[in-house]
């Protein structure tokens, strides 16, 4: 690895640590050209099996730029989308998987979506549900009106 300030392309570890959670390896390492030192970190790369097979690195950018098209004209604001984005990955991390599969990257994402914008969820859900009649809106938006009744909405995080 080059070092980040002179680019220097050899440098040496120093240091080599479990983080806390054991779910990463930090290295500390330093520049023997400029003498700089910097960390590094080592983890698991989580995964998408996609519908076809192929599977490609989870992408947080992905997922908030997927949700920002379903909140076209809503009022959702570029902090939510982070914070949304920020949710999914952990709840996804947090089931310690190295590879989950498309369907349930959709599905962590559709919880806090319908906390954050009913509108833009149920465009989201219509896409990933490939809702196919009026009466697939209807049963989703039912289910929102139930969930909704149960009492007042959560603090919004
Ligand atoms: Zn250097």
């Amino acid at each position: 690895m080059h070092c980040p300030f002179c680019r220097n392309p050899d440098t040496k570890v120093i240091d080599s640590r479990s983080t806390d959670d054991g779910g990463a390896i930090r290295r500390r390492r330093s520049c023997p050209e400029c003498g700089k030192r910097f960390t590094t970190q080592e983890n698991v790369l989580l995964m998408v099996a996609k519908r076809s097979g192929v599977t490609e690195p989870f992408s947080r950018e992905k997922i908030i730029a997927g949700v920002r098209r379903a909140c076209q004209g809503r009022p959702v604001d570029e902090d939510a989308l982070a914070k949304l984005g920020q949710r999914v990955e952990e709840a996804l991390r947090a089931a310690g998987a190295a590879e989950v599969p498309s369907h349930e990257v959709g599905l962590a994402i559709l919880g806090p979506l319908g906390e954050l914008d009913e509108v833009a969820y149920l465009r989201f859900a219509s896409v990933y549900r490939s809702f196919e009649s009026l009466d697939d809106f209807a049963k989703e938006i039912e289910s929102l009106r139930t969930a909704g009744s149960s009492g007042e909405p959560g603090p919004s995080r």
